[in-house]
């Protein structure tokens, strides 16, 4: 999963509510400074399109210690960017804004990388 700065807030009155979409679609990348160990060193780092091991039916079985990696990535849409509008969650849509870049899945394969219109 590659991750924003960290210091984006969600866009007020937008928030994950059910949605693990990029627990999933979004490859965890494992490099130094990005955290994605959890405190038993265990590596959650992964392809894009692979679930989570943590990811369960009920979302994310390891909340409470879930790593840095985690805790600090926002998609484009929670953050309110303007090519995402209040309509457009990824849970609705299938498609992650990450730092500009729109993520297109189609059946839960690998996604499709192409910019989306910027609106208004
Ligand atoms: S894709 Fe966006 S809205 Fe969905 S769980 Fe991830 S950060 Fe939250
Ligand atoms: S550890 Fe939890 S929050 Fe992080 S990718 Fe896995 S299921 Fe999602």
């Amino acid at each position: 999963m590659r991750r924003n700065s960290g210091d984006g807030e969600p866009q007020k009155g937008r928030s994950c509510g059910t949605c693990t979409l990029c627990c999933t679609q979004l490859e965890i990348e494992s490099k130094p400074g990005y955290s994605t160990r959890l405190d038993n060193a265990e590596d959650i780092a992964k392809p894009a399109g692979q679930r989570c091991s943590y990811l369960t039916a009920r979302g994310c079985s390891i909340y409470e210690v879930r790593p840095l990696v985690c805790r600090q990535f926002a998609c484009d849409w929670l953050l309110g960017e303007k090519t995402f509008g209040p309509e457009d969650s990824p849970m609705k849509t299938g498609r992650i804004g990450v730092r500009g870049v729109t993520l297109h899945f189609q059946n839960h394969r690998q996604p499709q990388i192409r910019r989306s219109p910027i609106r208004g």
